[in-house]
């Protein structure tokens, strides 16, 4: 049977006058769009496998290409539009169910956009940054009721384990074998500079990375890819991944064609196996079991770990959370529906969760009004963009955030979304030798250090700006917040007022 014929989704542009044949674009397009026509001398390309990650547009040495939408159309029509004709198409050509990455691009609210920061003005100075103290550190983990101290003044009480970051941001998790090497490294290497934590993801430690165990998290997930004692002991923090913001409610699967060498070791699968990470824990269906394996992971490594439980916010996330909270975990990361991922079926990815936003200010208040937001810190993600969303989830609530696609972005990703297919151009979503060696760790590591230290500072800046001199004194103060443009529902559910209130 003949397929339908799909539009190409962009335009390849070269410019005559300026191409020089020199093939580069060629040699740099993993998905095989450009060629040389030797008959005629001339570059042509099939825009059909073009998805728009301007590598080749980048390192044309004469500037001679563009990459634009194609604007070929059927006629319009409101109620199907372009892309969902386009899909259908896709579906009725294959069977097969669409695959995307990255996180969700429909065009639903942003609350970061509509929450406005307060500055100090007149009655209540604000702090210049660059001449007095300001403090960005954070402890992650459960905080005791009461501290006491000895004649010594030294701390009596023990404290559960904690996690400390120079800055309230961590690397969010991305497991080897959706990210590669190279990608793997520079983060590693810029959270020990930075002092904050990277996350191995579902994937498990390459022997390589057991020198920066003081600065990872390490993942159990359903798969137990790569878990064992060793790996457990090397991470300053253990998080079990019950569900993810791009795809809550579904499991994993990463195909056996890249399940080979150093991943299908770290993973401890045999090559060629795909890694099918279930929707459930096979052993957790209640509280009580997250229990069960949050002590497991607690008694394997003597009590020395904060134990995070990472979740995708959904409808009833805040009873969820308190549940956790009463799970013995340490800290709770909660993945908005705006977070990223190497692949997820597009229809989960677009339409399942909830904004993080929301999602955040009801668990917090949640956990206030049952008297346990003492019992766990909240770190949450799901395209925090900016130190000033950073800043909001902070008064909004949280203790931290998870960033992976701003870190990402930094390591030079163009969010062309299509990570799944393991083709990436920029060296970051790919196991391809040839492509891996694009991404330099050195300098992807120094650009995720200039990342994290250009947010400190702008940190600082608006704290200070508030007449704040530490993230612990802005965590949940929500009256330096104000919403504009949001309804009283939206207002009462982010406990803020509206702007002019
Ligand atoms: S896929 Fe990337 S490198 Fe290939 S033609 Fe398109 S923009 Fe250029
Ligand atoms: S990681 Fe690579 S494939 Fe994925 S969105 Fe970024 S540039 Fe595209």
């Amino acid at each position: 049977m003949n397929g339908i014929y799909v539009t190409p989704e962009f335009d390849v542009i070269r410019s005559d006058t300026r191409c020089i044949a020199c093939r580069v674009c060629e040699r740099q397009c993993a998905n095989e769009v450009h060629a040389f026509l030797e008959k005629k001398g001339v570059m042509i390309s099939d825009e059909a496998k073009c998805v728009n990650c301007q590598r080749c547009v980048s390192l044309c040495p004469t500037h001679a290409l563009k990459i634009v939408k194609n604007e070929c159309r059927l006629r319009e029509n409101a109620n199907w539009d372009h892309a969902t004709i386009q899909e259908i198409y896709k579906q009725a050509n294959s069977g097969g169910v669409l695959l995307s990455s990255m996180g969700n691009p429909k065009p639903l609210p942003v609350y970061w956009d509509k929450i406005l920061i307060n500055a100090s003005q007149v009655t209540n100075p604000p702090i210049d940054p660059l001449r007095e103290p300001m403090e960005t550190r954070v402890f992650l983990g459960k905080k005791p009721e009461k501290v006491t101290r000895g004649a010594d003044g030294n701390l009596v009480t023990t404290l559960p384990p904690q996690i400390e970051l120079s800055m309230p941001v961590m690397f969010s998790a991305m497991s080897y074998g959706s990210i590669s090497y190279n990608a793997h490294a520079s983060l590693a290497k810029a959270a020990t500079e930075l002092g904050i934590l990277y996350n191995t993801g579902e994937g498990g430690l390459h022997e390589d990375f057991y020198a920066y165990g003081k600065n990872t998290v390490v993942q159990v997930a359903s798969g137990r890819f790569g878990v064992h004692e060793k790996y457990l002991e090397t991470g300053a923090a253990i998080e079990i991944k019950m569900g993810q913001g791009a795809k809550p409610g579904i499991g994993g699967h990463l195909p056996g064609t890249k399940i080979v060498g150093d991943v299908s070791r770290t993973r401890m699968i045999p090559e060629g196996t795909d890694a099918i990470s279930p929707a459930p824990h096979h052993d957790i269906y209640s509280i009580e079991d997250l229990r069960q394996l949050v002590y497991s992971l607690k008694e394997a490594t003597r009590y020395k770990k904060p134990v995070i439980v990472k979740v995708a916010a959904v409808h009833n996330i805040a009873a969820i959370a308190s549940g956790i909270a009463r799970s013995g975990a340490d800290i709770i990361a909660i993945d908005g529906f705006r977070g990223g991922t190497g692949a997820a079926p597009t229809r989960i990815r677009d339409n399942v969760g909830i904004p993080i936003e929301l999602a955040l200010a009801a668990v917090d208040q949640r956990l206030r009004d049952e008297g346990i937001r003492g019992n766990v810190s909240l770190v949450v993600g799901g395209s925090i963009r900016s130190a000033a969303d950073v800043v909001k989830a902070l008064a909004l609530g949280a203790d931290a955030c998870y960033i992976a696609t701003a870190a990402l972005l930094a390591l030079g990703c163009h969010l062309c979304r299509t990570c799944q297919s393991g083709k990436c151009n920029w060296g970051i979503a790919t196991q391809q030798p040839e492509l891996v060696k694009r991404l330099n760790p050195e300098l992807g590591s120094a650009r995720l250090v200039n990342l994290m230290n250009a947010w400190r500072h702008e940190i600082k800046e608006l704290m200070g700006g508030m007449g704040i001199n530490s993230v612990e004194a802005l965590r949940g103060n929500r009256l330096m917040l104000r919403g504009v443009g949001l309804t009283e529902k939206e207002l009462k559910i982010l406990g803020i007022s509206h702007a002019g209130e």
